[in-house]
């Protein structure tokens, strides 16, 4: 993959493991008991291996990394601790998360925040059995309790920032803004710095989108309704201190996810792991990689990104988020008329220090903004 070394370079990991399977999940990952030991390990010793590579090319440490999955707690702590040491070869990135399930977070895990990362990213869903029934959720409330303590701990005893992942828009059985406040009843010394809140999207092809389709079990509330809970959710979330920055994303000041960012900045990022994407910027191109395969074997495809496929990308990224669109990079570095651009802003969306902005009302409809702008 051939990036500009000069420029920053965030890094992404996958980890194409998990205990068990969600119901409701769409993503590329094995289950645990489905696969050898040494092939984890295998597969360790190759993302390591492309790490290194990567660094060997860089005088500088990656900006920012974020190991994901699947569940990265699926590895052992010394297979997390040997990834750790390789993406720090060069230094430690300024934001370095990991992701990983509640029913898997240690006490010895404690050691990798102290020496190389700086935020865990849990992914809790909700605290409502009902709820953790309803979308097959692989763990249960127990073990989510359990792990949120000890994330809570982890944050206590290191410093790290915490982040919590959690899914709404269910059926009327399910009360969002009470799911959310037992969330942080059940933080009690130290606070999450930051909330990811997504709709429960049906992926074809899951469990659930199969019970769905043959009404075995309750139906999604419709777009109006999901509207309705998001507004709740965001009003919740305002009085409890959290900015939300992105449409999903909330965070106490200065707790935004750096590494998040850089992709709805449109910056460059490189990703190792099946499925994983890469956006690199050289000598006025963007290439896209993807990655191919499975946990024992990949490939990667490359694809020089075309003027206006750039564009579109840089614009979806960029309104999605509180910090906007970077009206000077769309008119010189993609080409933007920008005498168009006045004609094309949807409300919701307002001109601010050379950046176009999207209020609480403009996130709603970001795609629909960028379209318009794309027109
Ligand atoms: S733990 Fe996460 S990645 Fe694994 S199956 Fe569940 S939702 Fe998907």
């Amino acid at each position: 993959m051939d990036f500009d070394f000069k420029k920053p370079l965030s890094l992404y990991i996958h980890i194409p493991v998990c205990n068990a399977k969600c119901d409701y999940c769409a993503f590329y990952s094995v289950p645990k008991s489905k696969i050898e030991k040494s092939a984890i390990q295998a597969y360790t010793d190759g993302i390591c291996q492309q790490i290194e590579d990567l660094t060997k090319q860089m005088d500088m440490p990656f900006y920012t990394a974020f190991i994901g999955g699947g569940n990265p707690g699926c590895l052992t702590v010394d297979q997390l601790e040997q990834i750790c040491k390789s993406v720090c070869k060069n230094g430690r990135p300024v934001e370095f998360t990991t992701e990983i399930n509640p029913e898997s977070l240690t006490e010895e895990h404690e050691r990798l925040f102290e020496k190389y990362l700086n935020r865990i990213s849990m992914g809790v869903q909700s605290l409502d059995e009902n709820a953790l029934s309803y979308m097959g959720r692989n763990v249960t409330l127990k073990q989510t309790l359990r792990g949120i303590d000890l994330a809570c701990k982890t944050k206590k005893n290191t410093g790290c920032s915490l982040s919590f992942d959690m899914i709404t828009c269910l059926p009327d059985f399910h009360n969002p803004v009470e799911d959310l406040q037992n969330l942080l009843n059940q933080c009690k010394e130290v606070q999450p710095d930051h909330l990811s809140v997504y709709a429960l999207t049906p992926e074809e092809g899951t469990p659930f989108y199969k019970r769905l389709e043959e009404k075995k079990t309750q139906d999604l509330p419709n777009s109006d309704e999901q509207a309705e809970i998001l507004t709740k959710i965001w009003a919740f979330l305002k009085d409890k201190g959290y900015e939300h920055y992105e449409v999903s994303n909330f965070a106490k000041k200065g707790k935004e996810s750096l590494h998040n960012s850089v992709y709805w900045n449109y910056g460059q990022y490189v990703g190792l792991g099946p499925g994983a994407h890469s956006r690199a910027f050289k000598n006025g191109t963007v290439t896209a990689y993807e990655v191919h395969g499975n946990i024992a074997s990949q490939s990667v495809e490359s694809t020089v990104l075309t003027k206006e496929q750039a564009l579109e990308e840089f614009v979806l990224m960029g309104l999605r988020h509180k910090q906007g669109l970077d009206l000077n990079r769309l008119e010189n570095e993609f080409g933007y008329n920008m005498k168009l651009l006045k004609d094309r802003i949807l409300d919701g969306y307002s001109i601010k220090n050379g950046r176009l902005v999207p209020d609480d009302n403009g996130l709603l409809i970001s795609d629909a903004a960028a379209l318009e702008i794309l027109h």
